[in-house]
C-alpha cells in the first residue's frame, strides 16, 4: 500500500510524548511491511542540528498562501534512514521516505510547541503552513497515497483542505483519510481570524464547521472530514463520547462513532527491550533478572538513595501536566516515603508542577530523586530499576509508560481510565484504582507494597508483566485493515 503518516513528533527525529513514539513506530512498521510509507515532520532546529548535512532538496521551493501573504516552503529529505534493524527484520524493500518540511522562521527555534513563557502565540501560522505544505509538497512530488493519515490538532485541516481544495486533483482521489486523536485535551483553539489565514471558505465557520465556542479549533477539523476517526484505546474511544471525556466535542464525535475505532499502541521494541538496550549499565530478560539488580545498585549509588537496596522504589516518567495527575502524586509523596519507599521522579512541563516537585525533593532529600528535564537515558534506567511505576493520570488515552514499564519489570499501579485499563491487568500484571484522590492513589500503592514483600509472589508478577505483548505487530495490522477497508 502506499501510506502517508502525517505527524508534528515522530521518533527517531523528534519527540515530546507518546504521539512520537507512536509516528515514528509506525512509520518504521510498515516500512519493514514492504509498503511505500512516506512520512511528513517540520524540519526543527533539533532534526537539522542532527541530520543536516545529510539532507536533500527534494523539489523546488514554492510559496505557501497564509491569508494575505505567502511564506515559502522549501521539501527536504533524507536519503538513509537512521533506523536501528529490528530483530533481523530488513525492509522488503526501499520506499521509505522521510520528508522534511521546512521554513526556518516557523521551525527554526528553540521548542517544538511551548516555550517556559507558554505556546507559541503563532503555532495556529506554524501548523496551517505545515498542513498546506504537506499537500502542496505531495501533488508537486507527484506522490499519491491509498491512505493518508494524520495525528493530532497540528494536522487536523489536512483531511478538509484535501477535500476542499484537492477534490478532484488526480493524487488524491484514490486517498483515504485517517485522523487520529491521540489526546482530546489538546485541540489547536485560536481566534475566529484564523480562518482567513487557512482560507476556507467562511460557510465552514459554523457549528457543523471549525467553529468551536466562537474559536476556530484545528482538531474538529479531522473530526468532521476525516474518511476514518481512530483514537488510542478502546476504552477511550468510549470515554470521549461523553460529556466527561468529550472535551466539549463529545457531541461531534458522537455523530461520526460509527467510523470511530480505539487501537492500543504498541511499545517500539527495537527501542525498548531490556536484554538489548544499550542506555542500561546492565541487561537482563524475564528469566535472567540478575541484571535489574544491578541497574538498581548503579541508579542508587548515582543518586545516592538512602538504603535503596533494601526499600521499594516508586517512579514517575511523564510529562508535568494536569493530566498525568501530577498534583496527587505530589500529594501522597510524604504517605508513600512514611511507607519506607524511596521516590524516582524524571519529568518536564508546568512550571507550578516543577516547583512542587522540587520542594518535595528539597524536604526529602536522600529518600526522593527528581530530574526536571527530558532525559531518554535516565528514563530507560528508571524503568529498569523501579519496583513500582506510578501512573495516577486523570485521563489517559492510551499511555506508553505503564507498558515500557511492565515490559521493564516494574509493576504499574495506575488509574482505571483510557488505555491504562485496557493494559493492565489487575492483580496479575499491575494495579488499577479509580477514585482521582491522593487517598486512592495511596490505596493502590499500600496494595502494591503487599505484594512487593512477599518476594515470590513479586517475581511472579514482574514475570507475567515482563511476558505480556505489547509489540506493534497487532495495532499495526488493524491500521493497515482501516486504511484498506475503511472498517475494523
Ligand atoms: P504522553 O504521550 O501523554 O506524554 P505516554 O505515556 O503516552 O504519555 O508517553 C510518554 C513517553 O514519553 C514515554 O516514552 C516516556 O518514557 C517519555 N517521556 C515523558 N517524559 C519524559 C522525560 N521527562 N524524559 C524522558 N522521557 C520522557
Amino acid at each position: 500500500m502506499k501510506i502517508a503518516l502525517v505527524s508534528s513528533e515522530a521518533v527517531p527525529f523528534a519527540k515530546t510524548g507518546g504521539l512520537g513514539d507512536v509516528a515514528g513506530t509506525l512509520f518504521h512498521e510498515f516500512w519493514l511491511a514492504g509498503h511505500e510509507v512516506t512520512l511528513f515532520l517540520p524540519l526543527y532546529r533539533t532534526i537539522r542540528a542532527a541530520y543536516g548535512a545529510r539532507l536533500r532538496e527534494a523539489c523546488e521551493s514554492f510559496p505557501v498562501p497564509l491569508g494575505s501573504e505567502t511564506a515559502p516552503c522549501r521539501v527536504f529529505s533524507l536519503p538513509k534512514l537512521p533506523f536501528a534493524p529490528k530483530a533481523g527484520r530488513k525492509p522488503a524493500h526501499q520506499i521509505g521516505r522521510v520528508l522534511f518540511i521546512a521554513n526556518d522562521a516557523f521551525y527554526d527555534r528553540d521548542e517544538y510547541y511551548t516555550t517556559a513563557d507558554g505556546a507559541y502565540p503563532d503555532n495556529h501560522v506554524r501548523f496551517i503552513f505545515f498542513c498546506k505544505a504537506v499537500l502542496e509538497a505531495s501533488r508537486r512530488l507527484g506522490l499519491s497515497f491509498d491512505a493518508l493519515h494524520c495525528h493530532d490538532w497540528q494536522t487536523g485541516l489536512i483531511p478538509l483542505m484535501m477535500k476542499e481544495w484537492y477534490g478532484t486533483s488526480p493524487h488524491f482521489a484514490q486517498t483515504r483519510t485517517v485522523f487520529t486523536i491521540h489526546n482530546l485535551g489538546y485541540q489547536g483553539l485560536f481566534p475566529a481570524e484564523t480562518m482567513d489565514v487557512i482560507g476556507l471558505d467562511r460557510r465552514w465557520f459554523g457549528m457543523e464547521g471549525l467553529e468551536f465556542y466562537g474559536q476556530v479549533n484545528f482538531l474538529k477539523a479531522g473530526l468532521i472530514a476525516a474518511d476514518v476517526l481512530t483514537t488510542v484505546s478502546p476504552t477511550y474511544a468510549r470515554e470521549i463520547l461523553t460529556p466527561a471525556g468529550g472535551f466539549g466535542l463529545d457531541g461531534v464525535l458522537r455523530k461520526r462513532s460509527g467510523s470511530l475505532y480505539g487501537i492500543v499502541n504498541g511499545i517500539d521494541y527495537a527501542e525498548w527491550t531490556p536484554y538489548s538496550d544499550p542506555h542500561l549499565p546492565s541487561r537482563f530478560s524475564s528469566s535472567h533478572l540478575a541484571g535489574r539488580a544491578w541497574c538498581r545498585r548503579h541508579l542508587v549509588k548515582e543518586f545516592q538513595l538512602a538504603e535503596g537496596l533494601d526499600r521499594p522504589l516508586i517512579a514517575f516518567v511523564g510529562r508535568l501536566a494536569d493530566q498525568k495527575g501530577v498534583d496527587i502524586l505530589a500529594e501522597a509523596i510524604p504517605e508513600m516515603i512514611t511507607m519506607g519507599a524511596n521516590i524516582a521522579i524524571v519529568g518536564k512541563g508546568d512550571p507550578k508542577l516543577q516547583e512542587l516537585l522540587l520542594g518535595l525533593s528539597r524536604d526529602h532529600s536522600g529518600r526522593m530523586m527528581l530530574m526536571i528535564g527530558f532525559d531518554e537515558t535516565l528514563a530507560h534506567r528508571i524503568y529498569a530499576t523501579a519496583d513500582i511505576f506510578l501512573m495516577p493520570s486523570r485521563y489517559e488515552p492510551c499511555g506508553l509508560g505503564q507498558m515500557i514499564a511492565m515490559r521493564y519489570g516494574a509493576i504499574p499501579v495506575a488509574r482505571r481510565t483510557g488505555g491504562l485499563a485496557d493494559t493492565i491487568d489487575h492483580g496479575r500484571t499491575g494495579f488499577l484504582f479509580d477514585g482521582y484522590s491522593a487517598a486512592s492513589l495511596l490505596a493502590g500503592v499500600r496494595e502494591a507494597l503487599t505484594v512487593w514483600s512477599d518476594r515470590k509472589a513479586w517475581k511472579r508478577m514482574i514475570r507475567s508483566a515482563m511476558d505480556e505483548d505489547f509489540s506493534w505487530a497487532r495495532s499495526a495490522g488493524q491500521y493497515l485493515r482501516l486504511y484498506r477497508e475503511g472498517i475494523l
